[in-house]
């Protein structure tokens, strides 16, 4: 049975390659969905919807069903888990693909099981509009939609129509600096974040790496600046995933979607994606007690209080 305080996502299950000036991994744990199924799973029930290969390992599999991520939802398939490799050599705030295989996630068509489609809290991953669109003629009870995007969505001529469509039914939209310029045609962020509020989301949310992130709605201006001043960021992969996941976690926690839950989630999100860039992989967040996270959240609100 589900309660209203669930949270479905669906997104990428993934094995990545990753090397950043800290060290390298390989066929690590990785995955929008997985990386936002994890730090969302502190606030709230996480059900997942994504497609893993058979060689995804069973450890993590455990793992998620240990933090209460449902995973009734995740189809795995004969083939290969979708992989992807990347670099921060060049800039930690940047990832460089280097390589993407898309496996198993090629012919991945999200069905969202039927107790998935009372959760009122909805997560559209980065995945094809296309895909995006099906989830949300599906997840029908969701009150609050979000989502995120790539810059290859927002560039190709026959997806953007599509994405567009995405984003007059969503309620907010959790992107970077660079997909936030594309998205909107505008260099300076507060015009971007306008121009977005202007296809239809209530609410932007733009992500900017060690400088934080932005929220604005029709109504006001929030920063959550700069993230939390970490000594050594290791692996900079899932940060936007795991903050998307504290963001959206808090909201479904309080189930509150007004601007002020909005800037007390965008704190909680900066919390979790600080987490994560400390270790590779999903190591940063697999087990975090409840004072440590609470640590670290009024850190955040004690280093921005003038
Ligand atoms: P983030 O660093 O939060 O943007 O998320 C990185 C994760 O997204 C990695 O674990 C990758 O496996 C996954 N990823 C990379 N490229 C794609 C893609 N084209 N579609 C879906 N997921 C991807």
């Amino acid at each position: 049975m589900a309660s209203p305080y669930d949270i479905c996502v669906v997104g990428s299950v993934a094995l990545d390659d990753v090397e950043t000036p800290s060290g390298r991994v390989r066929d690590a744990v990785g995955g929008a969905a997985v990386y936002f199924s994890i730090a969302a799973s502190y606030f709230t029930k996480v059900r997942l919807v994504g497609v893993a290969g058979k060689d995804f390992p069973a450890k993590t599999i455990r793992h998620l069903e240990k933090r209460g991520v449902d995973l009734a939802g995740l189809e795995v398939s004969s083939g290969d888990t979708f992989r992807w490799k990347g670099s921060y050599l060049k800039d930690l705030n940047q990832a460089e693909t280097l390589d993407t295989q898309l496996n198993v996630f090629a012919t991945f068509r999200p069905n969202l099981p039927a107790h998935y489609r009372e959760a009122e809290v909805l997560f559209l991953a980065n995945i094809h509009p296309a895909l995006q669109l099906h989830v949300l003629s599906q997840a029908r009870k969701a009150k609050f939609r979000a989502l995120d995007t790539m810059n290859l969505w927002i560039n190709l001529p026959e997806t953007r129509p599509v994405l567009d469509k995405v984003l007059k039914k969503v309620d907010l939209v959790c992107i970077n600096e660079g997909e936030a310029r594309l998205l909107s045609g505008c260099d300076q962020l507060p015009q971007a974040a306008r121009r977005v509020l202007r296809m239809g989301p209530k609410a932007v949310v733009i992500k900017r790496g060690e400088y934080g992130a932005n929220l604005f709605t029709r109504d006001q201006t929030f920063f959550a600046q700069p993230a939390y001043p970490l000594e050594i960021v290791r692996d900079p992969t899932g940060a936007g995933d795991s903050f998307a996941g504290g963001l959206m976690g808090a909201l479904a926690k309080e189930r509150n979607f007004s601007d002020a839950a909005l800037r007390r989630a965008l704190v909680w999100g900066s919390v979790m994606g600080s987490f994560v860039v400390e270790r590779f992989s999903t190591a940063g967040t697999a087990s975090l007690g409840p004072a440590e996270l609470r640590r670290r959240f009024n850190d955040f609100v004690r280093f921005t209080r003038l």
